[in-house]
């Protein structure tokens, strides 16, 4: 054991012999290398959702990666006509790594049986996949970063409807810095998609006053899914 040791102390006073104080900074990037799977490109050869998740959970691209807890892809039916999109995990999310736990998820899922939805029957995923501290809002580095991710979930999944959750969501996705009562009661097409912009459910935890007008947007969005099915 001892043999053991006096040859660690020897490897190691040789390497900072050879490369001074960088000795750790070498250390930490080949354990990071090892723990990490995560290839800056081979994600966006991802052909199938799962296959996708797999690629990029340990991904380390910006600085929200220290301090998550889980990574939150997003979860609900791979085949979805419609797809939900918020801003990023909150401390439940990041808790149990699944989006829209909590009292928020609860409000979505009372939201989606409204129209008579259930949330295996959608697909529920946030702009960015590791939890901002304290909930601030997403930095538009972490935005431009992880972007990518959910533009090809979106092409994996092809659905026919984006309902934007939140004026964050509804910025980045339509690229517009319009205000969400600007963005709200209006359809938009992205490629071959409608996207409707709505509010987030947790601001109907904080203010019943916006029930009202999301009933309404939900109303609008039954009226557009079911025209859909129906063509179909
Ligand atoms: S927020 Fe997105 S880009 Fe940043 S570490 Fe998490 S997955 Fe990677």
């Amino acid at each position: 054991m001892s043999d053991v040791f006096d040859n660690l102390v020897l490897f190691f006073e040789q390497q900072i012999e050879l490369y001074g104080n960088d000795i750790g900074l070498i250390l930490d990037t080949t354990i990071d290398e090892q723990q990490s799977s995560f290839s800056p490109l081979a994600w966006q050869e991802s052909a199938s959702l799962h296959e996708l998740e797999q690629t990029i959970k340990t991904c380390q691209q910006c600085a929200l990666s220290q301090a998550r807890n889980k990574f939150v892809f997003g979860g609900g039916n791979p085949q979805a006509d419609i797809v939900f999109v918020g801003e990023a995990p909150g401390a439940d999310e990041d808790r149990i790594g699944l989006p829209f736990v909590g009292r928020a998820g609860d409000m979505l899922t009372k939201i989606l049986d409204s129209i008579q939805l259930k949330r295996t029957d959608v697909y529920i995923c946030n702009i960015l996949k590791c939890r901002p501290p304290q909930n601030r809002d997403p930095l538009p580095d972490e935005i431009a970063t992880c972007k990518p991710y959910l533009v090809k979930q979106l092409q994996l999944i092809q659905p026919k409807i984006i309902v934007c959750l939140g004026r964050i969501a509804a910025q980045v996705l339509l690229e517009t810095s319009d205000s969400l009562t600007q963005l709200r009661a209006r359809w938009f097409s992205l490629n071959e998609m409608k996207v409707m912009v709505t509010y987030h459910p947790a601001a109907l935890l904080r203010s019943t006053g916006y029930k009202s007008a999301t009933w309404e947007d939900m109303k609008r969005l039954r009226q557009l899914y079911d025209d859909i099915k129906g063509q179909a």
